[in-house]
């Protein structure tokens, strides 16, 4: 039985709320902290009553005060999907910047292991391919997407500089496109956005001529990379995704046929700045993790389609 203690920001989110069960299930007290708004307490409501957890609704730009000793930090508060950032480009600013900076504080006091959840976008609109991790990206700051991934760029950076002046034990994932179960139906990324259309009949909405790429990773195999990377030593950026590149017409088409739906497919305008390709190089995640993904593409979608339709049933 671990006496260990993690603190998890944005543990009601899609992606954090994952990470709170993987860390129970590996003997790890948890303490959520989410300002719920993106997050949801659906996701983490079958942890309550637990003795391993504790959920506080914090808004982390603030000071965090967490009275218990810990032992990780693993700050995975925003808002991740497009459209919600750039609804919320303040709040998305803020909690990458300030949220990052105090939840380093928290780990500084607490001589706790800190991991930065970053994100396949500090790559932005990329000029490589696949994207390395020694490749510094192509991100166009003062674009709509800027708020997101210039937040997340100043994150690995205060990341790095607390770990170099301050000796604070750091990690750093950057997450590509993951998807399952407690996705929000209505986030607005492609995935959720197709489902939620083959599954009601509406037609789906490919922006653009829908030959830009993504690769998707289900999100089990993503925490575990996650989990594997934060017991590591690596203090440098490690890429977790799944290599396996579609285009998003190719995936709308994968969704049609695998929900069974007559919807047909429309296009409409590529929003500013969307990148053209994605797919992540994990070259070194497979080396210095010994991790790689499992669970293929048509075995992930049939358990996120079951629980969309859950979801959308539940509407
Ligand atoms: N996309 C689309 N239709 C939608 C939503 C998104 O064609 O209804 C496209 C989007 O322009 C992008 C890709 O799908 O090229 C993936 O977008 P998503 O919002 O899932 O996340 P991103 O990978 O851009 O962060």
């Amino acid at each position: 039985m671990s006496d260990k203690v993690a603190v998890v920001t944005g543990g009601a989110g899609f992606l954090g709320s994952h990470l709170c069960d993987r860390l129970i299930n590996e003997n790890i007290k948890v303490i959520c902290l989410d300002n719920l708004l993106t997050g949801r307490l659906e996701n983490i409501e079958h942890l309550f009553g637990l003795e391993n957890f504790q959920f506080v609704k914090l808004d982390v730009t603030n000071f965090i005060h967490v009275p218990s000793s810990v032992d990780y930090v693993l700050h995975f508060a925003s808002p991740a999907s497009p459209i919600d950032y750039l609804k919320l480009p303040i709040q998305t600013l803020k909690v990458g910047s300030l949220g990052t900076h105090k939840a380093l504080g928290l780990a500084k006091d607490k001589k706790a292991r800190f991991l930065l959840a970053s994100t396949s976008e500090v790559y932005g609109d990329p000029m490589i391919h696949p994207q390395k991790e020694d490749y510094w990206g192509n991100v166009n700051p003062v674009g709509p997407r800027g708020v997101y991934d210039e937040a997340k760029r100043f994150a690995e950076a205060i990341t790095m500089a607390y770990q170099r002046y301050h000796n604070l034990e750091t990690r750093i994932v950057r997450i590509f496109n993951t998807y399952g179960p407690r996705m929000r139906l209505d986030d607005g990324r492609a995935l959720p956005t197709f489902f939620s259309q083959a599954l009601q009949g509406q037609d789906i909405t490919v922006y653009g001529n829908g030959k830009q790429t993504r690769s998707f990773c289900f999100v089990s195999d993503l925490i575990d990379g996650i989990y594997k990377l934060l017991m590591s030593g690596e203090v440098l950026p490690v890429n977790i995704g799944n290599p396996e590149e579609i285009t998003i017409e190719d995936f709308a088409k994968e969704v049609i046929q695998i929900t069974n739906s007559k919807s047909r497919i429309i296009y409409k305008d590529l929003p500013i700045d969307d990148p053209q390709i994605r797919q992540p190089d994990i070259s070194k995640a497979k080396t210095i993790l010994n991790w790689s993904p499992k669970v293929s593409r048509e075995e992930g979608l049939k358990i996120t389609l079951d629980y969309f339709k859950t979801m959308i049933f539940l509407q």
